[in-house]
């Protein structure tokens, strides 16, 4: 099959927006592997874990798939310009999807609290990037309150077609696994993505391509974690920065999601993040940022309160490691020197 994006590739999904092939806007989103945990028996015994990789989309993360819906509509409705507030993800997408159609794009970020790989894609790709005093809260209604007087069309996840295109992550899934899984693990931050695959797994289940939709469980940050709090976080603060999010914009849809399918969501401390970033990375050969490592952290977790023997789990990988590589940086700056001598070598291999 050639290669083609997500409203391309599940073009009867997308019947009631209308779009003729020739007005998508793509950079091949989707079709992102499904890889099998290989070496995670000494945490998760005779349990099949999958994770979906996310971090190889165009711009690396899921948030392509969101994007592509949401720009090729942006101008099929005569759009000119896009504006988005991002803890990071959705700047980049959002700037790189805009210069592919031709459209003028505005970024709103929270200052100081965004991964450098981000904010670089951001610049590159063309866009306008603004930095907020405040928290990606304030950004985001900075952007409501703007986009109408200023004819911007917003591409946050409140813009319903950034949740029709996400929702084919739970699509390709079930396409690959032939069948749903038992479970579904993802982080939740602004937590329009966990909505969206709730919404692909339910469009599969009516066209009886499933019999039941996975367990739905959505994983905060600890020091993000409004749903699992039951309140409102002014001052969010954890190391996965694409989670730091104190008002979650999506919140019953999610709440919904986790309840319908009997899943929960739940929190997890940032320390439990980096480890699973790391056991991911050194174990798989995955490198995912860390917001994507909550759901392993997640799922790690309730692992140890529930039997999971024999059952498929997915873990969705959001985003690309490479994205932020100070995280790692900042943990492990002890590089080995050694001399130009090969006898230090042999020592320094040997130790
Ligand atoms: C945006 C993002 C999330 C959170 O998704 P929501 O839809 O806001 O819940 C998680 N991980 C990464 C890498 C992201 O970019």
């Amino acid at each position: 099959m050639e290669p083609i994006g997500i409203l391309k590739k599940y073009q009867n999904h997308f019947k009631e927006l209308k779009i003729e092939e020739n007005q998508i806007i793509s950079l091949q989103e989707g079709n992102t592997p499904l890889i099998e945990a290989k070496h995670l028996d000494g945490v998760l015994k005779d349990v099949s874990v999958y994770f979906k990789v996310e971090g190889m989309n165009p711009t690396g993360s899921f948030k392509d798939r969101g994007m592509t819906a949401a720009v090729t509509m942006a101008v099929k409705e005569g759009s000119k310009a896009i504006i988005c507030a991002s803890t990071g993800n959705t700047s980049a997408s959002a700037a790189a999807y805009a210069a592919r159609a031709g459209l003028k794009c505005i970024v709103l970020i929270p200052e100081g609290k965004i991964a450098m790989g981000k904010l670089a894609q951001a610049i590159i790709y063309g866009a306008k990037v603004i930095q907020i005093k405040g928290n990606f809260d304030d950004a985001l209604n900075m952007v409501r309150e703007c986009a109408e007087p200023l004819k911007l069309t917003i591409v946050n996840s409140i813009n319903p077609y950034r949740l029709q295109g996400q929702k084919t992550g739970a699509f390709e899934i079930v396409d690959v696994l032939g069948k749903a899984p038992d479970y579904q693990f993802m982080p939740v931050g602004n937590a329009g993505n966990i909505s969206a695959y709730y919404m692909g797994y339910e469009e599969y289940f009516n066209e009886k391509k499933i019999e039941a939709l996975p367990k739905m469980m959505g994983v905060q940050a600890a020091g993000a974690a409004p749903i699992v709090e039951n309140r409102i976080i002014e001052e969010p603060e954890t190391v996965a920065t694409a989670i730091r999010i104190g008002n979650p914009a999506s919140w019953k849809k999610a709440v919904h999601a986790a309840n319908v399918t009997g899943g929960s969501i739940f929190k997890v401390t940032d320390e439990e993040i980096l480890k699973a970033q790391k056991l991911l990375a050194s174990s798989e050969g995955i490198f995912a940022e860390p917001a994507s490592a909550a759901s392993l952290a997640g799922l790690i977790n309730y692992s140890k309160e529930h039997d999971l023997k024999g059952k498929k789990v997915v873990c969705i990988l959001t985003g690309n490691g490479l994205k932020d590589p100070d995280i790692v940086l900042n943990q492990n700056l002890s590089l080995q020197k050694i001399p130009v001598d090969i006898k230090a070598l042999e020592k320094a291999i040997a130790e």
